[in-house]
């Protein structure tokens, strides 16, 4: 598999953990474009919510109860935050398994993510 994010998953590729549980893991972004820019991904390989079916919707849902609570940890149920996921070519996904960005820490602009 050569999926950076499964990798990162099983420990082939470190990073820095804000969560993990049997489902999920959160980790903070490479490239930072916030001062809190955290990837949220479940455990399991999905492309992108194209490839959730009815049978897996459970963790999104799960995604988000994760993104709730790291959030109010940091306190920006207070100021606020933004979650992205961007999908496909249009959308400047480069990371072929389904992410979340949470960014929070500032007011954050309406920017063309695409680089
Ligand atoms: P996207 O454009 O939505 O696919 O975003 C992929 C994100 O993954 C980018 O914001 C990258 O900075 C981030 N990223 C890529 N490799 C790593 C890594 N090894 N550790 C943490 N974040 C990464
Ligand atoms: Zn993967």
């Amino acid at each position: 598999m050569s999926c950076i994010f499964c990798k990162i998953i099983n420990g082939e590729i470190p990073s820095n953990k804000v969560y993990e549980d049997d489902k999920v893991l959160a980790f903070n972004d490479i490239n930072p474009v916030a001062p809190f820019h955290v990837l949220v991904i479940p455990k399991k390989h999905y492309e992108s919510i194209l490839d959730i079916d009815d049978n897996d919707m459970e963790i999104i849902a799960h995604i988000h109860k994760v993104i709730n609570k790291l959030v109010k940890e940091k306190g920006y149920d207070k100021t606020g935050f933004r979650i992205i996921n961007n999908c496909g070519s249009d959308g400047c996904q480069e990371v072929k398994h389904i992410h979340y960005h949470v960014l929070a820490g500032k007011k954050l602009d309406w920017y063309d993510a695409c680089k």
